[in-house]
């Protein structure tokens, strides 16, 4: 994260930089570059050059509510290279079900992330929010592996393992026909 500066100065290609979490800034840069006043100052997060001179704004406050973010766009799997093994399905699709991680490893960037963000360590999105979007990434684009990216899935304590247990619960629930590798190799 404080590469940012260095980034900016020594790559001239670049003119901004965000810090954390970038949905809403980068929102809120595009909206100001359509501006022919432009203000940068007042975009938390933002890295910029004025002039010479590299600016920080104000640190931005991590997104509190998962949940109100809308699912990734996933355009590019119409395109993707699928396993003509498997029944053509798309392989190991990631999928982010939390931010943060409430251990204090000193070597992590996660870790550093939590410390300058100075908001809460771990935050998941609910069990249905998850499904739900497990559920569209099925029925509209044949997804059957899933690979989940957080930095700790399973977070924070007994509170996180019911959450791991409700997404489970919610899968089968639905009848999700995930891993197929399993079921092909039951058939066998
Ligand atoms: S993500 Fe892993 S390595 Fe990083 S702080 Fe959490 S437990 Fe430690």
């Amino acid at each position: 994260m404080t590469l940012s500066e260095t980034i900016l100065i020594a790559e001239p290609a670049f003119d901004f930089a965000i810090l954390g979490e970038g949905e809403y800034a980068c929102l809120e840069l595009l909206v100001e570059l359509e501006k022919t006043a432009r203000d940068f100052s007042t975009i938390k997060g933002l890295v910029w050059k004025r002039g010479n001179h590299i600016v920080h704004n104000e640190i931005r406050e991590p997104v509190p509510d998962l949940d109100t973010l809308p699912f990734p766009a996933r355009d590019f799997l119409d395109t993707a290279q699928r396993d003509p093994v498997d029944g053509n399905i798309v392989e190991s699709i990631r999928v982010v079900t939390s931010r943060g991680c409430i251990g204090t490893c000193t070597f992590c960037c996660v870790n550093l992330h939590n410390k300058t963000l100075k908001g809460k360590r771990w935050r998941g999105r609910s069990p249905m929010h998850v499904v739900d979007e497990l559920e569209m990434l099925v029925r509209e684009y044949g997804v059957r592996v899933f690979n989940f990216a957080d930095s700790s899935f399973e977070d924070p304590g007994r509170r996180g393992k019911q959450r791991a247990r409700e997404i489970c619960e919610e899968i089968i629930r639905r009848g999700l026909p995930l891993s197929p590798r399993s079921t092909c190799a039951a058939k066998r």
